[in-house]
């Protein structure tokens, strides 16, 4: 186990148990709302948040914060819970709702009710938000602010009863209309919606607003560190007000950290659920997607996600992270680890014309060239391969490490051939190779080599009888600017800067057969190709691989 990196959230709970805060006690707690799947911003709070649980022997909670009925489902409360689990944390005991603490919130919005600081507005949506003000207009109190406590208490409970409609009446903390800090202006605790609720039914008509739970749900659970984005900076009074102001027993404060941002992709939710509403990608788990889900499509693995959020560190200054560093920790990841495998990608054939119809060779090959414990594997040679297209010229000039006319390469892990000839179909294209082999080439250099042609280089190649057909889908990035939210013009939204060519399919595509059967998510090096795992979408008879990354950072190309 390593070390996490220290950092000031790191060195607050530090400060926390030397002073002997919260009788020693680390809780934090993972709160999302299940309005989408989860993203690599997500998984940056997750490790943070579980990563410190871990490493104070505290424990991390996961809270759904279910006040919103009408954008969450159910799909994306268990999407959730397995993206957490797959990058390799627990939260302890069940997972909670904030829609669990429903009865005790209302009993404490009553409670502030009775002490005179929450009470019922009346003034329509529209009204509210022009009588709060903005940053340069204070704001007025309602005409209902002054409403006895009696009253509030009726109106409340008919609130609650179903006797009012939408938008006819809300609860709001009465604090001061005036202060510089808007979101103390009276915020609203509770609002009237007529919605079913994934939890709770059709228990509630009315709903508490996320900046009256969030604080009471973390105090109810006992949380002391509750981490969150640098956006609710301006709520921290609010929710220490709420703390404060209700009958809860334990204190729970609020430390904001920045978001994390990814150049050519998006950290939002809204945005990511509208790229799959419209069809711009294939779902959430499209492996251009930079959700949990579509990165572990894509090939990523747990430990490739966690180091990444480690390296981008945590500070309060905001920054957009370069979408190279998240596919460096892959590429070494799976440089370490992934198995070896050739794939042949744009296939041509190469027929050797001194080897034996019918002769077949098994060779030798390692699963994993500089780990050797790793083993071998068997690689089946016959008298028709298949190379990629792009490793032959008819000519080329010498920096071309690969076949051409008359000179030679070694077939890896094989034997040493010479390009002898080529065969043309009608329209003049090449449709195949002739060549001849070396038999005494195997594992060794050729001996006698005059008059051979230059020897170029190393490529890769399958068996044409026992290669296994498959299907490779190649990624580029989702956006073809760093930004999509900016260098917008008139009319354009983040749509407007989709790649159009972030997804591109080869059907054709051959691969060696040791990898038949291979499993969903199982990860390769396809050598001289980049890193590759197995899609879902693949079949007994044909594999589906997703490309992860490339062999080296390519980008821009
Ligand atoms: P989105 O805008 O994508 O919907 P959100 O903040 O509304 O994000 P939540 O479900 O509320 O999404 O997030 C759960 C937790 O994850 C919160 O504590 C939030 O601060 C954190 N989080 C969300 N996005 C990021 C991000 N880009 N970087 C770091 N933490 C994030
Ligand atoms: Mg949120
Ligand atoms: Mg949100």
């Amino acid at each position: 186990e390593t070390k996490a990196p220290s950092n000031f959230i790191r060195q607050i709970i530090d400060r926390d148990l030397a002073e002997g805060k919260n009788d020693g006690k680390v809780v934090t707690r993972f709160p999302p709302e299940p309005n989408g799947y989860l993203h690599i911003g997500h998984a940056k709070s997750i490790c943070l948040n579980f990563g410190i649980a871990e490493s104070y022997g505290g424990s991390c909670n996961l809270r759904f914060d279910d006040t919103n009925p009408e954008k969450e489902e159910d799909e994306y409360i268990q999407s959730i819970k397995q993206d957490v689990q797959w990058l390799g944390y627990q939260w302890s005991g069940q997972e909670r709702f904030a829609s669990n603490y429903f009865d005790q919130l209302y009993d404490l919005a009553v409670g502030l009710i009775q002490k005179g600081l929450a009470y019922v507005d009346s003034l329509s949506p529209s009204e509210i938000a022009e009588y709060r003000g903005n940053f340069t207009t204070p704001g007025k109190p309602s005409p209902y602010r002054e409403r006895s406590v009696e009253e509030n208490l009726t109106l409340f409970e008919q609130m609650r009863n179903n006797k009012l409609e939408e938008g006819e009446a809300v609860l709001r903390a009465k604090i001061d209309m005036q202060s510089p800090n808007i979101s103390l202006r009276d915020p609203i605790l509770y609002r009237i919606r007529k919605k079913t609720h994934h939890q709770t039914g059709d228990k509630w008509v009315i709903y508490p607003m996320y900046d009256f739970t969030h604080p009471l749900s973390d105090a109810i659970e006992g949380i002391t560190h509750s981490l969150c984005t640098l956006e609710f900076e301006d709520h921290r009074p609010f929710y220490d007000w709420v703390v404060e102001n209700t009958s809860v027993t334990t204190t729970p404060r609020q430390y904001e950290f920045a978001r994390l941002n990814l150049n050519y992709t998006l950290t939002s939710k809204r945005k990511l659920k509208q790229l799959v509403d419209e069809g711009y990608v294939n779902g959430w788990n499209d492996p251009r997607m930079p959700t949990i889900s579509g990165l572990r499509r894509r090939g990523y693995t747990p430990s490739s996600i966690r180091t990444f959020c480690e390296s981008v560190g945590v500070s309060r200054a905001d920054s957009v992270v370069d979408m190279a560093m998240l596919e460096a920790a892959i590429r070494d990841d799976l440089n370490q680890h992934a198995p070896r495998a050739m794939c042949v990608m744009n296939p041509l054939k190469l027929v050797i014309e001194n080897w034996d119809e019918g002769k077949e060779d098994v060779l030798v090959a390692p699963v994993h060239p500089q780990n050797e414990a790793r083993g071998t594997r068997q690689v089946p040679m016959t008298r028709e391969l298949y190379i990629d297209r792009e490793d032959f010229r008819e000519e080329a000039n010498k920096k071309f490490k690969r076949l051409v006319l008359g000179d030679r390469v070694r077939l890896r892990y094989g034997y040493v051939v010479r390009a002898t000839d080529v065969v043309r179909d009608d329209q003049g294209e090449i449709v195949e190779v002739r060549c001849t082999y070396d038999p005494d080439t195997l594992g060794k250099n050729p001996e006698n080599a005059e008059g051979q042609g230059k020897m170029r280089g190393v490529i890769h190649w399958v068996s044409a009888d026992k290669a296994l057909p498959c299907e490779v889908r190649l990624y580029d990035r989702l956006f073809s600017v760093a930004n999509p939210n900016k260098e917008l013009e008139e009319g354009q939204t983040f749509l407007s800067h989709i790649n159009p060519d972030s997804l591109t399919v080869l059907e054709n595509c051959l691969v060696e057969p040791g990898l038949r059967g291979a499993l969903a998510e199982t990860r390769y090096q396809f050598e001289r190709e980049g890193y590759f795992c197995v899609d879902q979408d693949s079949t007994e008879n044909r594999l589906v691989f997703n490309q992860t990354v490339g062999l080296r950072e390519s980008w821009p190309k």
